[in-house]
């Protein structure tokens, strides 16, 4: 009985898988991987976005490593939970009607500081507007956050807007840059002392 009890405790509290980045490429996976939660919405993302998130996250994930990080790279569902030092989800928008948007960040508490150095980094690079922080109900409350346990560098990543014809010419072409970017970026945050 003792034994019992003792192994079930085990399963319990058997800790998070440990790593130092998760790297997801925002709808990877759907709408098939949706089966595994059905009561999440399932999202399929702006048009050309499922395609693309994994070019971006596959160099993001590639540069990563060969820096020497352990890196967990997912999709968009999954039902691992992972204690990180980083966490990125990488996202491409979509408005209605087209231009309306831009590039945005997405935080939950805690990654306040993360997300300005992102807005600064980001902000050299992409040539058009960013969106205010949080502004879709979608970024503010990802359900990605809930998948890794508290760090100080969880953001989702919207990297411009793919129906606006003029950041989507930019975007088409850069898809792995976007990923050394991030790679970079991510670099910076777990090598300064600040994470
Ligand atoms: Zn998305």
């Amino acid at each position: 009985m003792t034994f019992l009890l003792a192994l079930l405790l085990v399963a319990a509290t058997s800790p998070a898988q440990t790593a130092d980045v998760l790297i997801q490429a925002g709808h990877q996976g759907r709408p098939a991987s949706c089966a595994l939660f059905p009561k999440r919405a399932c999202n399929l993302g702006a048009p050309g976005e499922r395609e693309n998130t994994p070019k971006i996250a596959d160099e993001a994930a590639r540069r990563l490593r060969a820096a020497g990080l352990r890196v967990v790279r997912v999709p968009a569902d999954y039902r691992e939970h992972y204690r990180v030092r980083a966490a990125i989800f990488i996202h491409l928008d979509g408005a209605d009607p087209p231009c309306t948007s831009g590039a945005s960040i997405g935080y939950p508490r805690g990654s306040e500081a993360a997300a300005h150095a992102w807005r600064a980094a980001y902000s050299r690079v992409f040539p058009f507007r960013f969106m205010p922080d949080n502004f879709t109900e979608g970024l503010a409350h990802y359900y990605g956050y809930r998948t890794v346990a508290p760090n100080p560098n969880t953001l989702v990543l919207e990297m411009g807007e793919l129906t606006c014809p003029p950041q989507h010419a930019w975007l088409a072409t850069r898809y792995r840059r976007l990923g050394d970017v991030i790679a970079n970026f991510v670099l910076s945050r777990l090598t300064n002392g600040r994470s």
